[in-house]
């Protein structure tokens, strides 16, 4: 069946779930969910629902994949079987693994991993109800996981997506600009504007791209904020995250 809408942007500029061209869907954010963890955060993003549980640092087993000089990070990102209309196929796909791989490598540059030799840092991102942008949700959630755990980072990292649709840009896709869109551009940068994760599927100008990568800046800059705001609610205006030496 193709339900692709014939119009994404109304004559008033607004997309199919109300929203602005720059504007991203409402999130909500709760720290601290799973007690067994050593940091958690669930988050709904628009129709999204996403559990991170972050467990670590602890000692890497089996000890012949420790590193002497640093923590490993595992990540994985896991797509519950009723998470979509379709049951997802339970157990890793190529769809999976590759999602955790860009999210572990969309970590290691702000995780502080040389301050734990052997030791192994474990994020379990679990997608319950999925929307559109799941990785990106996922690494929202797993930034403030691992700051609940109390992992040392150089900054938190947010991550969105711009896309294109009806020949426009727009902020954070949701399904059907997903699904039928003619560009998806998911990106996560750290609080300075390093991009530590960007895929892209479709096609983009040069000069949209560009455009692109300034909106989605935007975007993750006001995640940054909620993702503070979060973190101070639990941890209180201390919850700057501290740099320690090297
Ligand atoms: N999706 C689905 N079945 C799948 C994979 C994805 O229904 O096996 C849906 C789901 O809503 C997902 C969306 O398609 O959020 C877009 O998937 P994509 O691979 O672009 O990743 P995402 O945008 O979620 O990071």
């Amino acid at each position: 069946m193709n339900d692709k809408p014939e119009k994404f942007i109304d004559e008033n500029g607004l997309r199919l779930d109300g929203r602005q061209i720059d504007e991203i869907r409402p999130m909500t954010i709760k720290i601290g969910v799973l007690s067994r963890a050593d940091g958690s955060c669930y988050m709904e993003w628009g129709n999204n629902k996403i559990l991170v549980a972050v467990y670590g640092p602890r000692e890497l087993h089996p000890r012949r994949l420790q590193k002497s000089d640093s923590a490993l990070i595992r990540y994985r990102y896991n797509m519950a079987a009723f998470s979509v209309e379709d049951r997802i196929r339970p157990g890793p796909s190529r769809r999976s693994t590759e999602i955790s791989k860009v999210s572990r490598e969309a970590f290691e540059p702000v995780v502080m991993t040389n301050l734990y030799p052997s030791a192994v840092i474990d994020v379990f991102a679990e997608v319950l109800q999925a929307d559109a942008g799941t990785r990106t949700a996922a690494i929202n959630a797993a930034s403030i996981a691992l700051a609940d755990a109390g992992i040392p980072m150089k900054s938190l990292v947010a991550a969105c997506a711009v896309g294109k649709v009806d020949g426009k840009l727009v902020l954070d896709l949701n399904k059907p600009e997903d699904n039928y869109g003619q560009a998806d551009l998911p990106i996560a940068m750290t609080q300075d504007g390093e991009i530590t994760l960007l895929q892209m599927d479709g096609n983009l100008t040069q000069e949209e791209f560009k455009q692109a990568l300034e909106m989605c800046k935007k975007g993750c800059l006001q995640i940054l904020e909620m993702q503070k705001e979060a973190l101070k609610g639990k941890f209180g205006e201390d919850a700057a995250i501290e740099v320690p030496e090297d």
